[in-house]
């Protein structure tokens, strides 16, 4: 059995980036990955501005200025945000607005509420301030000719802007990662369906498209496949056309009902892994071949029970897809957070437990953390990454991945 950061490493070996971008407007960039490294033409902000609304000033002018001993300034100029300053002439002050140029020659502002307007129009300072108080200088965000986001940053709103901010209307962004989806088990039925004895719904399908659209893949869902060898085949077949990964659920096992590992093997090859980690079974990779010259898709299949499907999902598949689309960061932040349970026996093999921060900021397990249980997914706030023989005292701390580090 390999551990799961052997089969995680090795999984990521294999991603290669797909080819292929696009120019998108940057209000439309969310989550994309960018395909270029984007450099700033200007500095940010392009000139020095104010952050107060006040009176730009040169300090120098109000040396000495104290409660006793005001000094006052005629106002020689009104600056409102978005107009160019004239220099400030010696031994005057200009009324200024926070966004606003600050006037060659000022190298201070001070505010408004430290300011006094007296009946003949000009203002007084009952301080002498710092120089270069309240002033934002040219550049102190981003500088000319700076990267600010590098090729493989996954933009996030706050990236959009930023990219805003020195004018990019568009952006170069990879294109999106293209997968085929399709669900094995002659008992699994659509909700909305009769459930005859034997049958359950096609939770699956909910789940795993769902993370899917998270990432940003542009997925074709290929619906449930029965538990056939020759319909199997036909499925990878048509799932291998125009598809960077086919992702199958189900029937990945070695029993006489899991036909996807022989029909992968007969359209393409497959390596199955048997990974000591717990939910989860064997995962399977390979690929499936594109007709004679047209190269292949990439193929996991994950285990059919809903927690396993999910977390290896979570583990696996995500920071596969992310590579794909080209983002080198893909591993989740892990916390270290207090486990408020214990748990006597550790399994032999890797667990991800059910967990959820309690208000005393530590952590509670789900009571029962069997794969099939779905509810632990809905109840939970993330997993306890447990290595492999390992019993949790209380108050030990362990390794917590959030599920929002998972599903970003
Ligand atoms: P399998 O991996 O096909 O052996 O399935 C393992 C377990 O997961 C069985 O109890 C299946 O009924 C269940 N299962 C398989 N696929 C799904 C699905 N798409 N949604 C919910 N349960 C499933
Ligand atoms: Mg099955």
């Amino acid at each position: 059995m390999l551990a799961t950061a052997e089969a995680l490493g090795r999984l990521l070996d294999a991603a290669r980036r797909v080819d292929g971008r696009e120019r998108v407007d940057t209000l439309d960039a969310l989550d994309r990955v960018l395909a270029a490294d984007v450099t700033s033409p200007l500095d940010v902000p392009p000139m020095h501005t104010s952050s107060m609304d006040g009176y730009a000033v040169r300090a120098a002018d109000l040396a000495g200025a104290t409660d006793d001993a005001s000094v006052a300034l005629p106002v020689s100029q009104r600056i409102p945000a978005g107009h160019a300053a004239e220099p400030l002439a010696a031994g005057t002050a200009a009324r200024i607005f926070t966004g606003a140029t600050v006037p060659p020659g000022a190298d201070t502002v001070v505010m408004q509420e430290m300011a006094q307007v007296a009946d003949d129009g000009r203002v007084a300072f009952a301080q002498t301030p710092a120089a270069g108080e309240w002033i934002t200088r040219q550049g102190a965000d981003i500088r000319r000719d700076s990267v600010i986001l590098p090729a493989g940053t996954r933009l996030t709103p706050q990236a959009l802007g930023l990219a805003a901010s020195v004018g990019c209307a568009q952006l170069d962004v990879v294109r999106k990662v293209r997968v085929a989806i399709f669900f094995t088990g002659d008992e699994l039925r659509m909700p909305g369906e009769p459930l005859e004895p034997g049958a359950i719904y096609n939770s699956n399908r909910f789940t795993l498209r769902a993370l899917l659209a998270k990432l940003g893949c542009e997925v074709t869902d290929l619906g449930i496949v029965p538990d056939r060898l020759d319909t199997t085949r036909e499925t990878l077949r048509r799932a291998a056309i125009e598809h960077d990964l086919i992702l199958t659920c189900g029937g990945v096992s070695v029993g006489e009902e899991d036909h996807v590992k022989p029909a992968v093997e007969a359209e393409g090859r497959i390596s199955m892994w048997q990974i000591a980690m717990k939910p989860g079974k064997p995962l399977a990779f390979g690929a499936v071949r594109r007709g004679a010259s047209d190269g292949e898709a990439y193929f996991i299949g994950l285990p059919g029970n809903p927690v396993s499907s999910f977390c290896t999902f979570l583990l696996f598949v995500r920071p596969f897809l992310l590579r794909l689309a080209g983002v080198e960061h893909v591993a989740p932040r892990v916390h270290s957070m207090r486990a408020d349970f214990s748990q006597k026996k550790g399994d032999r093999r890797n667990e991800f437990l059910r967990a959820r921060v309690n208000e005393a900021g530590g952590l509670d397990l789900f009571e029962n953390q069997s794969s099939a249980v779905l509810t632990s997914t809905v109840w939970g706030d993330g997993l306890i990454d447990n290595p492999p023989n390992h019993a949790i005292s209380d108050g030990e701390i362990v390794r917590f991945i959030p599920f929002s580090e998972l599903m970003r």
